[in-house]
């Protein structure tokens, strides 16, 4: 059964001082959680996660994984400002992006980030923008066709767009090393939210193998290998959740089959995990305000998919957990929606829950990544608070939500903006 990190009586009184709907975070929870990710890669001398900036891209938060030695992953402008502005710098980021933009280029290399190219053709863009080639370099590599462990399918590399292709990673590397690069990297990402132990270690398997050819045919001289992101995490309540030490291990027996026979046992391992790093430890917390009765039965919230697009854009799952009624039966069938002039607003549909009444908070499940994040401002709603639930039981608020202020600031420039009324 999932269980909310949160009671009833802790929203109860939080509320009175930050109103729903907000976004709150588990300290304890992102702690031990990063503690068991460093444990089951601490094998590997040079081991490294680089946070995934846009999962969840609030400085309160990452400065939690920075105790832990976690660096940045970013992939834009804003991320690597974010980053630069928490003191993460220098190879502390990995600045994984594609379709790049000239001046983020620029401003990664200012800050001295390794580099994670997309595509062939970049080698020649940066080289451009920057002028030179960086001493150390990453490319990202993409095999096609479909990625499948045990003869099922995970995902599809093949329709994805971004990396290089293997006869491309060759091609690349040679460029790379004739224009002065000395330390390369090798970077992949084949399939997402894998809710299995064989991802990572087969990933690597196909990683390491490619690193071995790679070295051989072009001497490069391949110091890190980048697994990226896609560990998943249990959204569904029967799902079986990741156990990281296996994930661990089974990285660890590719490495010492396939890359120290060939020498290759200096190689770094870097993870760039965004969901499998928050992803439980978020709710959003919402309160129930309308209940309707007509072709089907609703429960209206005051949040709505601005807060959290992953129900309306994947069909995705998110548990609900009515705060105070955890142990009553869910023999109750509801769509529970937003206020969006969309019909896609909804948080939940036919699902079973304790009966709903007016009043009610409800706890929606693993908004910890790719929650707030991927919020936008349809219908001018605004984006909510994010709070922290410190380990001694206190909050703490990390970014105050959104005025109509901040909907209209890019008015400010128009007669408009004076005659907005802002007491509304
Ligand atoms: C999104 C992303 C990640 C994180 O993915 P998760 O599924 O959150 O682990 C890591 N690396 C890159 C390049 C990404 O685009």
């Amino acid at each position: 059964m999932k269980k909310a990190f949160v009671t009833k009586e802790q929203i109860e009184e939080i509320v009175k001082t930050y109103p729903t709907p907000f976004h709150i975070y588990d300290e304890k929870g992102i702690r031990e959680n990063v503690k068991a990710l460093k444990e089951a890669f601490a094998w590997n001398r040079g081991y490294k996660e680089f946070f995934a900036v846009k999962a969840t891209p609030n400085p309160y938060l990452i400065q939690i994984l920075r105790e832990y030695g976690c660096g940045c992953d970013c992939s834009s402008l804003t991320e690597l400002m974010v980053s630069s502005a928490m003191g993460v710098t220098g190879e502390d980021i990995m600045f994984s992006s594609n379709d790049t933009p000239a001046h983020e280029f620029a401003y990664a290399e200012k800050l001295g980030a390794i580099i994670n190219l997309d595509d062939i053709t970049h080698i020649d863009f940066l080289e451009k923008t920057i002028g030179y080639i960086p001493k150390t370099i990453s490319c990202r590599f993409n095999p096609g066709g479909y990625f499948s462990v045990a003869n099922s399918i995970m995902d599809n590399p093949g329709d994805a767009k971004y990396g290089f292709t293997t006869e491309q990673m060759f091609e690349g590397f040679r460029i790379l090393k004739n224009k002065g690069a000395e330390n390369f990297g090798i970077h992949a990402f084949l399939a997402s939210n894998t809710v299995s132990n064989e991802y990572y270690p087969e990933l690597a398997r196909q990683l390491f193998e490619l690193a071995v050819k790679l070295k051989e045919e072009t001497g490069a001289n391949i110091t890190f290998i980048n697994l990226s992101g896609g560990i998943g995490i249990p959204y569904k309540p029967d799902d079986v959740p990741n156990d990281i030490r296996i994930i661990g291990e089974g990285v660890r027996k590719a490495y010492e089959k396939i890359l120290v026979p060939a020498g290759m046992g200096e190689v770094a391992i870097y993870t760039e995990l965004g969901r499998y790093m928050m992803g439980p430890f978020g709710h959003l917390i919402t309160q129930a305000i309308h209940e309707k009765h007509t072709h089907k039965e609703y429960i209206g919230v005051d949040a709505c998919a601005v807060n959290l697009m992953r129900p309306a854009i994947y069909g995705a799952y998110h548990h609900i957990t009515v705060l105070g009624k955890e142990n009553e039966p869910c023999a109750y069938k509801y769509d529970v929606t937003g206020s969006l002039c969309e019909n896609n607003d909804k948080f939940a549909i036919d699902r079973m829950l304790p009966k709903v009444e007016i009043g009610d908070y409800l706890a929606i499940h693993d908004t910890g990544a790719h929650g707030f994040a991927m919020g936008y401002n349809y219908n001018g709603k605004l984006k909510s608070a994010e709070l922290l639930l410190k380990e001694d039981g206190s909050v703490q608020m990390i970014r105050r939500a959104e005025t109509p202020k901040d909907y209209f600031a890019t008015f400010d420039c128009l007669d408009i903006y004076n005659k907005l009324d802002f007491e509304a």
